[in-house]
């Protein structure tokens, strides 16, 4: 790929800026200066260089993030702060985000990434991704619940919901604390699950989606990039 199309790419500025980079000769290839950005590189094998920094290319960015509550998963918003706001400029410069969206007040995993065909394999509906939930419910959620829900409950807006796992790990009268897996992503989906059965979620967490999982070391608004393992696994 042509030199000046490869710097733009990896964050060092528009085609317009990354021109005047090349001509201040500071951008070698394989040690040679290079100021002509017509220049063809391969960046899998030449050592590309701006000053001393080396140039790493990737074509795709994937970022695990465990979402903290009060921001909304979009890469921009005039008012509200985003997911994407959180992120470095080592990986905004790729234009990542977010795979599908948790709600303001929800937590934990969201994966970040410029590679729309894994985002649209992990979104669309045909392929019945799993996602995994912790919830608190206000309240004792039930065996009925659970039966209820491997059934599929009716939403507010008539829609019946494919079978979902509801695991209750503890169901107290003030309050239960839940998993729940589902393979669908309708807007609200979990909250509104719980309240066609009465119940309210007053605490919303992702787990999972498809094979990744939310790294339990990564404090609440902090990222990191997938392994190549994890990358592996999610195509
Ligand atoms: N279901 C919800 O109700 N909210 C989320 O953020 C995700 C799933």
């Amino acid at each position: 790929m042509r030199i000046d199309k490869l710097l733009s790419n990896c964050g060092f500025g528009s085609r317009k800026e990354v021109k005047s980079i090349l001509k201040s000769g500071i951008v070698s290839v394989n040690g040679q200066i290079i100021s002509d950005g017509k220049v063809h590189v391969d960046p899998t094998i030449d050592d590309i260089r701006v000053g001393s920094e080396k140039v790493e290319y990737k074509k795709f960015v994937y970022i695990m993030m465990n979402k903290p509550p009060g921001v909304i998963s979009a890469t921009e918003d005039d008012w509200e702060r985003t997911v994407v706001d959180l992120l470095s400029f080592e990986y905004t410069k790729y234009n990542p985000f977010p795979v599908g969206r948790l709600d303001k007040n929800t937590v934990g995993l969201l994966l970040l990434t410029n590679d729309g065909q894994l985002a649209h394999r992990l979104l669309s509906p045909k392929k019945h991704v799993e996602k995994t939930y912790f919830a608190i419910i206000d309240g004792p959620v039930t065996e009925k619940d659970r039966i209820q829900f491997a059934k599929g409950v009716c939403l507010d807006d008539g829609y019946v919901t494919k079978p979902a796992k509801l695991t209750i790990n503890k169901s107290e009268l003030d309050r239960s604390e839940i998993e729940l897996t589902i393979t669908e992503g309708k807007f609200h989906q979990v909250k509104r699950m719980f309240e066609a059965v009465h119940k309210k979620v007053i605490f919303l967490k992702r787990l999972s989606m498809g094979s990744l999982y939310l790294d339990e070391d990564l404090p609440e608004g902090s990222y990191r990039e997938l392994t190549a393992e994890e990358i592996q696994r999610l195509r």
